[in-house]
């Protein structure tokens, strides 16, 4: 079998951050990268899963909702993937951090009933806000060049 596009990066080298990875079909990936792979600092489960209803949530109602195609996390809990149609790098980063703004304002985690969620017991919106906080620092340090 071939060695898919996302296998080839050297993930050794790999920094926290944003980056778009591929573009087939009007359709772009974007890897939220939270973590820097490999080095035993990963995304707690609970907090994940949380990050996943909270920042689905929130771009799905957002300026961009029709052009949102999925958001969801990475296996190795280092980060989450955005696909989305018809938004360029710029556009995702300042929406993405938008998104995650709004995320530090949710008081409940989105979708965490019994009946909206396939675990719903496995959530932590503090551990959640933690992630997303770091995050959304790591992006606007980026930004003013640090
Ligand atoms: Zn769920």
């Amino acid at each position: 079998m071939d060695k898919i596009p996302s296998f080839q990066k050297d993930h050794n080298k790999l920094l926290p951050g944003l980056y778009m990875s591929v573009a087939t079909n009007g359709v772009a990936t974007f890897d939220l990268r939270f973590k820097r792979p490999n080095e035993g600092d990963y995304i707690p489960q609970a907090a994940l899963h949380s990050i996943e209803h909270m920042m689905a949530t929130v771009l799905r109602n957002g300026p961009h909702k029709e052009d949102i195609v999925y958001f969801g996390p990475m296996g190795c809990r280092t980060g989450f993937y955005l696909l989305s149609e018809n938004i360029g790098y710029a556009e995702a980063r300042a929406l993405i951090e938008k998104a995650l703004e709004e995320c530090l304002r949710l008081t409940s985690v989105p979708g965490a009933k019994k009946e909206e969620c396939g675990n719903y017991l496995e959530h932590d919106l503090a551990g959640a806000k933690r992630e997303c906080a770091a995050y959304l620092a790591l992006l606007r340090a980026e930004n003013k060049g640090e």
